[in-house]
């Protein structure tokens, strides 16, 4: 049994009982796992085509982290708090096997939750391997629910159509469905209202994300952001919303319930009003490195320590003393007009 003065934290077997804190106070619970860096869709805010284009050298499949690998990470975070798996990409379903992996990730003592996000173009042919796999739940990235203005958002001129066919095969499936709409002024704002009205109809909870400087590519400005505020203002005029209470500690959305019915929706406002004081996740890219925040511009290797021969009560400090010296809160400094200096990670690298 080990115990330290700061973190309180100790061994009982195999297994690392109690807490590990960061330096704000924040547990680990989350980790969100990018499975593959590619996508089929171009969306102009993540992965716009200009700079992703058919020259663009995507990983090397002997630098993604195997199966194994993660199942091993996943154990040894496990053993210190982390109850909730997201898998994301780029698009994580285009990754081979993906159900053969959640199988794995769910066999996992500690893990309550899998989830996954994509943007639902193949889960005509997965939603249901996947269920029966162990997943959990999908989020699904849908921008617009017109054509035209959806064509364009993800740069492929995809209509919405194989999306609400894949969002109809989750719910065939039996996954609970949450649909997240990136709103960004000159982009889809005009979607607001269409896309709130179709998701209060199938009664799937939507949730509006505020667009955020995420890598260094989207163009962000304070101008291109929709405020949350702005965002309710619109829907409560037209359908009046309650607010709810939050499910958990460190969710992320705020929660509206409509006053004539139960279908909820939610604003991810990490630009207006910053939750980082509440964070509890860590990201994991396609190819073993980790971020302990989405606006970092380093990681850690773990594939480095993986393919060394590194024992798991190695790497286990080792990422006890990553998470202690964590003190990250980009969007608080953000709101603070703290500058930020280097290049952060792309979006499509750690999955957003
Ligand atoms: S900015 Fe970083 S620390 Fe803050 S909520 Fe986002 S990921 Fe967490």
């Amino acid at each position: 049994m080990k115990k330290r003065t700061d973190n309180t934290y100790f061994r009982r077997g195999d297994r690392i009982e109690s807490h590990i804190i960061d330096r704000l106070g924040r547990p680990i619970k989350d980790l969100r796992i990018s499975v593959i860096d590619k996508c089929n869709f171009r969306c102009t805010y993540c992965m716009p085509a200009e700079i992703f284009g058919p020259d663009y050298s995507f990983l090397p499949k002997e630098e993604l982290l195997s199966f194994d690998e993660i199942i091993r990470l996943v154990r040894i975070f496990a053993r210190f708090g982390v109850e909730k798996i997201r898998l994301t990409g780029g698009e994580p379903l285009l990754r081979k096997d993906l159900d053969q992996l959640i199988r794995r990730i769910k066999e996992i003592d500690g893990i309550k939750d899998i989830a996954v996000t994509t943007n639902a173009v193949m889960l005509v042919k997965q939603a249901q391997k996947l269920k029966e796999a162990g997943l959990d739940r999908v989020n699904i990235s849908l921008d617009a629910i017109e054509d035209e203005v959806f064509q364009k958002t993800n740069g492929r001129g995809v209509k919405t159509k194989p999306v609400l066919e894949g969002i109809e095969a989750a719910r065939q499936a039996g996954l609970p469905i949450k649909i997240n709409m990136v709103v960004k002024n000159g982009m889809n704002e005009s979607q607001i209202l269409p896309m709130a009205r179709y998701f209060k109809e199938t009664g799937d909870t939507l949730r509006f994300i505020e667009f955020m400087e995420v890598g260094n590519h989207n163009g962000w400005n304070m101008d291109a952001v929709v405020s949350k505020k702005k965002i309710i203002e619109q829907i409560h005029e037209e359908m009046p919303l309650v607010a709810l209470d939050a499910n958990y500690y460190g969710e992320v959305a705020s929660r509206y319930r409509y006053e004539d019915g139960d279908a909820e929706i939610g604003i991810i406002s990490s630009v207006t009003e910053a939750f980082c004081s509440s964070c509890t996740r860590a990201r994991l890219s396609a190819d073993g490195q980790l971020y302990t925040c989405l606006f970092a511009t380093s990681g850690y290797d773990l594939r480095d320590f993986l393919r060394k021969d590194y024992s798991d009560e190695e790497m286990t400090d080792y990422l006890i003393h990553v998470w202690e010296g964590r003190a990250d809160q980009y969007s608080v400094d953000r709101a603070q007009g703290k500058p930020m200096k280097g290049n952060k990670i792309e979006m499509s690298y750690i999955g957003g």
